[in-house]
C-alpha cells in the first residue's frame, strides 16, 4: 500500500514532487517507444492462429459450393453452424459477413437511417434521433452517432451493465431516443459483464420509440481470461417480453483470429433480416466465403473456439497480471486511481483524480508511452471528469508493458501530485 497522498501536507507534497519528477526525467532519458493505446494483439498472439493461413487448399463448402464464386450471401453453412452453436443463436437468425463487425454495425445504422424499420419513419426525415451510450465506452460506436448526427447521450455504468434505472426513465420519456450500444460481456473498456436482470430490463422496458433498438456487440463474448462469466440470452429476454424486434446482435472473430481479416456477422429476427436481407443484396453479391471457409477450418467448431480461446487468455493473462500487479502495487491506498479488474476481454479502466486524465496522457506521451486519448471512451470525447484512462495491455510484450506500466504510475503520481500543489 502506498502512502495516501491525498493526504499529505504541502510539504510532504512537494517532497513527493520532486522524488517523482526525478523518476519521470529518469524514463524519459530511456527514450521509449511503447504503445498502449488500442486493442491490438501483439504478434506472438497473432502466431498461435497462422494455422489459418493454409487452411484453402480445398474451397468446397460442406453443402458443395465452390467458395471462390459469387454467391451465399447469409454466410457459408459451416460458418452459419458455428457461430450458432458457439453463442446459442439459432442458425436462421445469423447472417454471416466480412471481416467487420463495425462495418455490420454502420451499415446497420445507416439501413435505420435512411429506410426505417417496420413501415416507421426513417431516423433522418426525423427532427432529432439521439442513442443512449454507456459511458465510458467503445469509442467507434460513439464517432458512428456523430457521422450521422445522432444526439448521443451518456449513461453511467455500474457493475452490472448500464444504470438502468436512468436507462428504463429516459426511453420512457423520449421517442427521439431510437436505440442503446451494448457490449455486454467484458466490456470496452472496464470489462462489465451484463448481469441477468440487466438483460431482462433491456429486453422488457418500455420504450416511446416503437422502432427502438439494442446495438448488441458482444465483440468480447468468448473472452475469457481469469474465469468464465455468463451472458443471457437477449434474444430469448426480447421474445419473452414481446420486443422480438428490438435486438440487433453483432460478433466477430477480430480479437479471436485476424483484426481486420477475420469473420463478422450480425444477427436478429426473422423479420428484421428480411429488411437487412433486402438491403445487403443491393450492396453486395456476397461476403468473402473463402476467408470464412478458411476461418471455420481452423477453428472448426464451438469447442473448437473455446480451445483457442484458452491458447489466447494463456498469452494474454501475464499482461493483465503485470497491469493489475503494477496498478496494485504503486497506486493502491494512494487516494489516487481506482481501477477495474476485469475477468476477461481486452482492457483495464483507470480513473484518476479528476482533471488529471489529459494531463497523465500528455506526461505519459511525452516519455514515449502513447495511450489510448483521454476522453477517447465517452461521446464527443469529452469526459466530463477528465479522469477516465483505458489501459489496452495486448500489444505490448511483457517487458515493455511492464516498463510501460510502471511509467504510467508514475505519471498518474505526478499529475495528482501537481493537482494538488495548484
Ligand atoms: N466492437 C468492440 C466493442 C470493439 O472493441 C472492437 C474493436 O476493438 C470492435 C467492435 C471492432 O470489431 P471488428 O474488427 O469486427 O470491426
Amino acid at each position: 500500500m502506498g502512502r495516501d497522498i491525498s493526504k499529505c501536507s504541502r510539504a510532504e507534497l512537494q517532497e513527493c514532487k520532486a522524488e517523482l519528477d526525478r523518476r519521470y526525467a529518469g524514463y524519459v532519458a530511456e527514450n521509449l517507444k511503447l504503445d498502449m493505446s488500442r486493442g491490438k494483439p501483439s504478434g506472438s498472439q497473432l502466431d498461435l492462429t497462422n494455422p489459418v493461413l493454409n487452411k484453402l487448399e480445398n474451397y468446397i463448402t460442406c453443402d458443395g459450393i465452390d467458395a471462390r464464386n459469387y454467391g451465399g450471401l447469409e454466410g457459408i453453412p459451416e460458418a452459419r453452424r458455428l457461430f450458432s452453436d458457439l453463442l446459442g443463436i439459432d442458425v436462421d437468425k445469423i447472417i454471416v459477413g466480412g471481416n467487420s463487425s463495425l462495418n455490420l454495425m454502420y451499415d446497420a445504422m445507416m439501413r435505420l437511417y435512411v429506410f426505417g424499420t417496420g413501415g416507421h419513419t426513417p431516423w433522418r426525415k426525423l427532427p432529432a434521433v439521439k442513442f443512449l451510450c454507456p459511458s465510458p465506452g467503445y469509442d467507434r460506436h460513439f464517432l458512428v452517432c456523430e457521422d450521422l448526427g445522432i444526439e448521443m447521450i451518456p449513461v453511467p455504468m455500474t457493475e452490472n451493465g448500464p444504470d438502468m434505472d436512468m436507462v428504463e426513465k429516459l426511453v420512457a420519456e423520449d421517442d427521439a431516443i431510437k436505440g442503446i450500444w451494448c457490449v455486454p460481456l467484458y466490456s470496452n473498456p472496464q470489462g462489465v459483464c451484463y448481469s441477468d436482470e440487466t438483460v431482462d430490463r433491456l429486453a422488457a422496458m418500455k420504450t416511446a420509440a416503437p422502432d427502438f433498438r439494442i446495438f448488441w456487440d458482444n465483440a468480447y463474448g468468448v473472452h475469457h481470461i481469469y474465469r468464465e462469466c455468463k451472458l443471457k440470452d437477449i434474444f430469448g429476454a426480447c421474445e419473452a417480453a414481446g420486443n422480438p424486434n428490438r435486438v440487433l446482435y453483432f460478433f466477430s472473430t477480430s480479437k479471436i483470429t485476424f483484426p481486420g481479416a477475420g469473420v463478422a456477422l450480425v444477427a436478429s429476427s426473422a423479420e428484421n433480416l428480411k429488411e437487412i436481407r433486402k438491403h445487403m443484396s443491393v450492396q453486395t453479391i456476397g461476403h468473402d466465403k473463402l476467408n470464412q471457409l478458411r476461418t471455420v477450418r481452423y477453428l472448426k467448431d464451438a469447442e473448437g473456439v473455446r480451445r483457442h480461446m484458452r491458447l489466447l487468455a494463456d498469452e494474454l493473462r501475464p499482461k493483465f497480471d503485470i497491469v493489475l500487479n503494477t496498478l496494485e502495487r504503486e497506486l493502491a491506498g494512494t487516494g489516487l486511481a481506482c481501477w477495474t479488474k476485469p475477468l476477461g476481454g481486452y482492457f483495464v479502466s483507470v480513473d484518476v483524480p479528476d482533471g488529471c486524465a489529459k494531463a497523465v496522457v500528455a506526461l505519459a506521451q511525452q516519455a514515449g508511452v502513447k495511450l489510448t486519448g483521454a476522453g477517447a471512451a465517452f461521446p464527443y470525447k469529452k469526459d466530463p471528469r477528465d479522469r477516465n484512462i483505458r489501459i489496452a495491455p495486448t500489444y505490448p510484450t511483457c517487458e515493455e508493458l511492464q516498463k510501460a506500466m510502471e511509467l504510467f504510475c508514475v505519471c498518474v503520481k505526478l499529475a495528482g501530485v501537481n493537482k494538488l500543489l495548484e
